[in-house]
């Protein structure tokens, strides 16, 4: 559904020139949640913004569907793509109530039953009406990230880019909002590319992944290799090693407990 090959994007010019991104190249299969993982600052997210049409400087394809995109950010592309990003707080609007947040994409895109859609949005992440016309601030982090994941598919795109969509939330917390992505993903046969630093994610929530070091992808390897032994790609080695440090869930894969 989603090919990328030959990316490349720097920033500034001249002698100030500096490429971000080199070659990155994967593809991503409808219905798939791919992993895209890294230690901070080997482009991750910059692959993510490229696709969502952050920035338009970069070179190379990718195509959706088999259709080429170009660098613009169209219409018909936020109708099909949408991101969530890390800080629930920063992507919502403080003086605007969660039912002005999901309402104005709605408008700006002319859609039908603005009132219905609303209503079945926050019920399908898990948010009764109660929320509807509170601020920001009056909710938890959680709380906040499920508004931000409602305000993604409330236009109902095909598929979501997930820039560490649970790094800025507690412990509890997380696995929620990762059961909750499961959950919107395979009732509404999403596609999602999932950006995180943390492996134990990428077990329970990818299928397959890829690996970046400085702007290259060094390794694609189903998510299943990272707990069974069958990565051997030096550097994956070393990102695994890292995280057995502090996390078991590599070694023990399992459906996140909900609180
Ligand atoms: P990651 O998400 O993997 O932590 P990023 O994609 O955010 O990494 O950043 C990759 C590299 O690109 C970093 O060196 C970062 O400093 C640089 N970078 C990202 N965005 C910009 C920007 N808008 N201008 C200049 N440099 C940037
Ligand atoms: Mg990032």
């Amino acid at each position: 559904m989603i090919t990328v090959k030959g990316l490349q994007l720097s920033f500034g010019s001249g002698s100030q020139s500096h490429q971000v991104l080199h070659d990155v190249g994967f593809s991503v299969g409808e219905g798939e949640v791919f992993g895209l993982v890294g230690e901070s600052g080997s482009g991750k997210s910059t692959v993510l913004r490229c696709l969502a049409g952050l920035h338009r400087h970069w070179e190379g394809e990718i195509r959706i569907g088999g259709q080429a995109l170009g660098h613009k950010l169209t219409r018909e592309r936020c109708r099909l793509m949408q991101m969530v990003f890390q800080d629930p707080y920063g992507s919502l609007h403080p003086r605007h109530t969660i039912d002005m947040a999901l309402s104005e994409p709605l408008k700006i895109h002319k859609m039908d039953r603005q009132d219905e859609r609303v209503a079945q949005m926050l019920a399908k992440v898990g948010l009764n009406e109660s929320f509807r016309y509170r601020y920001p601030h009056q909710l938890s982090g959680g709380q906040r990230q499920r508004v931000a994941i409602a305000r993604a598919l409330i236009l109902e795109p095909r598929i979501l880019l997930l820039d560490e969509p649970t790094s800025a939330l507690d412990v509890s917390v997380q696995a929620e909002i990762l059961n909750l992505l499961a959950e919107l993903r395979e009732r509404e046969g999403l596609t999602y590319i999932l950006v995180t630093h943390d492996l134990g994610v990428v077990v329970h929530l990818c299928d397959r992944l890829a690996v970046m070091q400085q702007g290259r992808i060094v390794d694609t390897l189903p998510s299943e290799q990272l707990s069974n032994g069958g990565a051997t790609h030096p550097y994956t080695r070393t990102l695994i090693d890292a995280t057995r440090n502090y996390s078991r869930v590599l070694e023990r894969p399992q459906q996140f407990a909900s609180p």
